[in-house]
């Protein structure tokens, strides 16, 4: 398949805020970049007045003229299948609003907890569960980071902070190192995670900023991707997956199941490989939470079981991801199988 334009490396001297503010932010704007017509798509502002349409010119590259059924496409365009309302589909799927302890931490498991870093991600991925959720109520100032960290250091069992979002690194190097700091002088975190989809969609978020704190600190730090197909894929991100393991940090993916983009065994096992071949190991496949507006991205417990038995009879053990569910109330994710 050829990808428009031909990927280009990573530019260490882009500046990734000038690409995060640089966002295409309109329908019409995407389908003219790749020559195609808004009512060919199912293509609505409806849609994008409910959650709006951002994606990152770096993701845009990989998506390939002309296609309407590009991969990349779909997971970024509003469509009028946003506007079904199906019941089983909720604005909180997996529970969270209750384990919100103090603003700014999701705290469900028992030993490691989500801490809400920023409200903002670089690119809106129609499918996300978190694309109802209150980020005003969890907007911090630095007192309430203060607080967040008090919580966090009378709880003696959590040995574990995940940086999540909206998208963490979406925040700036500054505060990521102060707040890194902090928490380095809470003797029971013994790791950091960070889970983040900026380095795949801006390659040149991991810039020497980022390494600089990532790679100095004394919580063992692991990225968390998230790639949903093979052709988000390029020598950017690759080279920045590089980086990022000679720094001694462990890079994983975790990935949506998703109707028309990845739902193939082709497609997963494909994913595997090319995600490999970058240095990055697959971590999760999730079920789709059922969030209200992506139902028609569910791919039923049946078919994922039956895909699921098809990759792994193709891949070795270790490039197979965890087929597993996010559910409201469990203690941690719920493996399908
Ligand atoms: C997914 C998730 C985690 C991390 O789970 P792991 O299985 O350790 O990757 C932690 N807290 C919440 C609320 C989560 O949804
Ligand atoms: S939180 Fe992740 S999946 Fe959701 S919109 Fe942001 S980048 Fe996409």
């Amino acid at each position: 398949m050829s990808i428009n334009p031909i990927s280009q490396p990573i530019n260490l001297h882009s500046d990734w805020k000038a690409e995060l503010s640089n966002c295409v932010s309109s329908i019409d704007e995407l389908l003219n970049q790749l020559g195609l017509k808004p009512h060919d798509l199912n293509a609505t502002q409806q849609a994008a007045r409910k959650f709006p349409i951002k994606v990152p010119q770096p993701f845009v590259q990989q998506m390939e003229y002309g296609n309407p059924n590009d991969p990349l496409l779909k997971q970024v365009l509003p469509i009028t299948s946003e506007l079904q309302v199906d019941s089983n589909f909720s604005t909180d799927p997996v529970g969270e609003s209750s384990f919100n302890p103090v603003p700014g931490i999701v705290h469900k498991y028992r030993n490691r907890v989500l801490m809400i870093i920023s409200p903002n991600c670089a690119i809106n991925c129609r499918y996300c569960f978190r694309r109802h959720f209150p980020y005003d109520d969890n907007r911090q100032s630095k007192q309430q980071w203060f607080k967040a960290l008090d919580y966090l250091k009378t709880k003696p069992e959590i040995n574990e902070v995940i940086y999540s979002g909206g998208d963490p690194l979406a925040a700036n190097d500054n505060f990521l190192r102060w707040l890194t700091g902090e928490l380095e002088s809470i003797q029971h975190i013994k790791r950091l995670r960070i889970h983040t989809r900026l380095p795949v969609v801006i390659p040149a978020r991991v810039d020497d900023q980022l390494l600089n704190w990532l790679s100095n600190t004394r919580l063992k730090p692991t990225v968390v991707l998230h790639i949903n197909h093979a052709n988000e894929i390029n020598t950017g991100l690759s080279q920045g997956v590089n980086r990022l393991k000679q720094a001694g940090i462990m890079v994983l993916n975790q990935s949506v199941l998703l109707k028309g983009i990845n739902d193939t065994s082709d497609q997963l096992i494909n994913l595997s490989e090319k995600l490999f071949d970058a240095g990055i190991m697959p971590y999760y496949l999730h079920m789709l939470d059922p969030v209200q507006g992506a139902s028609h991205f569910d791919v039923p417990k049946d078919s994922a079981v039956e895909i699921f038995n098809q990759i792994q009879a193709e891949l070795p053990g270790f490039l197979v991801p965890k087929l597993v569910q996010e559910r409201a109330g469990e203690t941690s994710k719920s493996l399908i199988l």
